[in-house]
C-alpha cells in the first residue's frame, strides 16, 4: 500500500474523517491528541478568517452569532462526533482484548506502554507474555 507524505496525513488529521485512510491499518489513525489538535487549528482558522472579515461584516448584530456558530459547527462538533467514535473503539479494546484489561495499556493513546507500540486488534503485541493485570 502507497505510503502517504506527511502533508497528506496532517491534512487527513485535520479533516478529522469519520473513517479512517485506507492506509491506516496497523496504528489508531485518530487519538485524544489528533483529536484536540485538529480541533484548536479548525477553530483558530475561523477566528482568523472572522477577524479577518470584521472590518466588512463585524458592525451588523449577526456577525459574531454566526461566527460562535461556525466554530462550534466546523471545528469542535466534527472533533466531539470523531472523539466519541475514538472511545467506542477504545471501549471494544477494553472490554474486548486482553491488552484492555492489562495495566501497562493506556486508553489515551491506544498505547502498551512497555512496548511502545499501539493496540489495534485482538492480538496483544507482546503475545500476552507481559500482560499484568490493572
Ligand atoms: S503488556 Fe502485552 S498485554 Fe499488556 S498492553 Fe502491552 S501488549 Fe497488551
Amino acid at each position: 500500500m502507497r505510503k502517504p507524505s506527511s502533508f497528506e496525513q496532517i491534512i487527513d488529521l485535520f479533516l478529522l474523517r469519520t473513517t479512517p485512510p485506507d492506509y491506516a491499518v496497523d496504528q489508531p489513525y485518530y487519538t485524544t491528541g489528533n483529536i484536540v489538535a485538529a480541533a484548536i487549528i479548525r477553530v483558530a482558522i475561523i477566528g482568523v478568517v472572522a477577524i479577518l472579515f470584521n472590518s466588512s461584516y463585524g458592525s451588523s448584530g449577526w456577525w459574531w452569532t454566526a461566527v460562535m456558530f461556525a466554530m462550534w459547527g466546523l471545528g469542535a462538533y466534527p472533533a466531539w462526533i470523531q472523539y466519541n467514535k475514538y472511545y467506542d473503539k477504545v471501549e471494544e479494546l477494553h472490554t474486548g482484548t486482553l491488552c484492555g484489561s492489562c495495566r501497562h495499556f493506556n486508553p489515551t493513546n491506544q498505547l502498551c506502554m512497555i512496548m511502545d507500540v499501539h493496540v489495534t486488534s485482538e492480538e496483544p503485541p507482546c503475545e500476552g507474555e507481559a500482560w499484568e493485570p490493572r
